[in-house]
């Protein structure tokens, strides 16, 4: 590609509104220009980067045999209404009417569209287990788009589901996928953390997060130095509250765990051990209350007490108020019904059901708001458990480090909740009728590129990873009128454009301009043809060496392998 026919319409400032690194960068490179809040252009050098990511992906799809295919943005209300989610996406949907009157929405993922696919098209186990994906647009109104393409209102997703006949069948997808999604980060440069996490509105346990490390990260990570140990900060919070002593408990947590609804299955999706939750409450609230639970005994199934508080009333409790809680039989106090925890539980029309585990002791539990932001002592953390690998082990992790990081993917195990509410049965070896079990995996490919920026910066702009890179050598020549240069551009233009994507500066500019674009390009390899070409010298530099070095042209080839 000779840049001179190159549309990148490179800046010297970035806009005063960008403050992630990579933002200003992309800006400042040409790479995307903003539309409106949250949506960007992506211009030729922003689309190569784009498009190398989705070849990755596609490959490592391939790899472990899960075909692509591709849906509509726009959707029928009615089909998120089937799933009961149309009423508790919230506001992050963008819906609009047709000229029918009809409600529709523009996909913000697709748990329902692949539902409803498989409900009409798989019918016996024979089909399964079977993986789907697409590489999409998703559309969500996020209160505050920011940060370039780490936050966007409009964003490329890569997400896909799968389809099981048994649990096991999930396991090894849910293995697979998450092998693949490790090697897409490993190849895209982007360094990555597997860690516990919750489900948001998809619902579903499991739930593990890729989260990368970068200054600018929205999230909060806990990492240990050998590796071993990696949480997401809410889960890692959760967990350790279990074990504080009362008097410490001054802050409570808040956790989403959506489809948890039995305590066995919080359990379980917390990676706390039953024993553990002895004497701990753990919240349900939407907006307007709270549902306390407390366990009675260490029974884990006798967990049926209830009370209900405004969220407003949240407060110190009396230890003979918790008495009352803790001491029915029926389970709970007031206007609670002896199974009315279990039904709120269970009944996922609950808008952004939370959990706040808090810890408690026979005189009185803390009930107040947390400050997710306060620092935490490596010894509040002695006894969490591994999120790394699949079961939980207790591991030797400390010290911790806190990090903050990107979420740049996330997957997890579905279950039968979208089946179940939307018909989408197979039939198993017995000719029995069976709701297909879900699992659920994506990757923000475009906030993904945001992250392989941030977290290889370097001083005037990027170091691209080779994989990604919008174009893998850059060829600049210092003067165009200088024959020897020319044709010694060309004839390397030529010859490594056969195995590498070569973007030859072929402008008349000054050295300066061209150097700082190049800065901007963050090729892997940069040959600056100058004042030697006829000596067959070239120089060569990566965009981490602090300085160019001169090269026989003939030793180029060995330089850039
Ligand atoms: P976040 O917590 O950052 O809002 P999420 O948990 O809502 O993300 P998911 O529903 O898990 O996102 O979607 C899968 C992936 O899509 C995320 O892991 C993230 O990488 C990406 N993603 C989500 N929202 C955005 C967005 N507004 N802009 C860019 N990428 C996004
Ligand atoms: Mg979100
Ligand atoms: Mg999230
Ligand atoms: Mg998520």
């Amino acid at each position: 590609m000779r840049q001179s026919n190159f549309f990148m319409p490179t800046l010297k400032e970035a806009p005063a509104d960008a403050v992630a690194a990579s933002h200003k960068i992309m800006i400042r490179g040409g790479y995307i220009r903003q539309v409106t809040a949250g949506v960007y252009s992506y211009l030729p050098l922003g689309y190569r980067v784009l498009r190398k990511a989705e070849r990755i992906i596609e490959e490592e799809m391939d790899r472990i045999n899960v075909p692509e295919m591709i849906m509509p943005h726009l959707l029928p209300a009615t089909l998120w209404q089937e799933s009961g989610r149309y009423y508790k996406y919230g506001d992050e949907m963008f819906k609009l009417k047709d000229r029918h009157g009809r409600d529709s929405l523009l996909g913000p993922t697709h748990e329902e569209t692949f539902t409803e696919i498989i409900a009409k098209n798989l019918k016996s186990y024979k089909q399964m287990p079977l993986a789907l994906y697409q590489i999409q647009t998703k559309f969500r109104d996020e209160n505050r788009p920011r940060f370039g393409l780490l936050r966007g209102r409009e964003f490329v997703m890569l997400d896909g589901y799968s389809f099981a006949a048994t649990r096991e069948q999930l396991d090894k997808q849910f293995d697979d996928q998450k092998a693949a999604y490790k090697r897409i980060f490993k190849r895209a440069g982007v360094t990555v953390h597997p860690v516990i996490a919750d489900s948001g509105t998809m619902g579903g346990k499991n739930s593990t997060e890729f989260q990368a490390p970068a200054a600018i990260g929205e999230d909060t990570i806990a990492t240990n130095e050998k590796g071993t140990y990696a949480a997401n900060l809410e889960m890692a919070k959760s967990i350790d509250t279990f074990k504080q002593e009362p008097e410490e408990l001054k802050t409570m947590e808040k956790v989403a765990t959506p489809g948890c609804e039995t305590i066995d299955q919080l359990t379980e999706f917390l990676h706390v051990p039953a024993t553990r939750i002895v004497k701990s409450i753990l919240y349900m609230a939407d907006d307007q209350k709270i549902l306390v639970l407390i366990r009675a005994d260490k029974q884990i199934n006798e967990v049926k007490l209830g009370h209900l508080l405004d969220a407003n009333e949240v407060r110190e409790a009396t230890a003979e108020e918790l008495v009352n809680v803790t001491g029915s039989e029926k389970g709970g106090v007031g206007p609670v019904k002896a199974d009315w925890a279990d039904k709120v539980i269970a009944d996922e029309t609950v808008k952004g059901l939370y959990n706040v585990v808090v810890g408690a002791n026979e005189t009185g539990y803390q009930f107040q708001n947390a400050n997710l932001d306060r620092d935490f002592k490596v010894d509040e953390f002695s006894d969490i458990r591994t999120a790394n690998e699949g079961e939980p082990d207790p591991v030797d992790h400390l010290p911790l480090q806190f990090t903050t990081s990107i979420e740049v993917g996330h997957i997890f195990k579905l279950g039968t909740y979208y089946t179940e509410t939307m018909g989408a049965d197979f039939l198993d070896q017995n000719g029995k009728a069976q709701p297909v079990i879900m699992g659920s995996y994506g990757i923000g490919v475009t906030r993904m590129l945001s992250a392989a920026v941030e977290q290889n910066l370097t001083e005037h702009g990027v170091a691209w990873p080779k994989e990604i890179a919008p174009f893998t050598l850059h060829l600049i020549q210092m003067k165009m009128n200088d024959e020897d240069q020319t044709k010694l551009a060309e004839s390397l233009e030529t010859k490594f454009s056969e195995k590498y994507d070569v973007l030859y500066d072929d402008r008349k500019e000054r050295a300066g301009v061209k150097f700082a674009d190049a800065d901007l390009v963050g090729a892997p390899i940069r040959i600056t043809i100058g004042k030697k070409a006829a000596d067959g010298i070239v120089e060569v530099k990566r965009p981490t060496d602090d300085k160019a070095v001169e090269i026989s042209v003939d030793d180029l080839e060995a330089f850039v392998a």
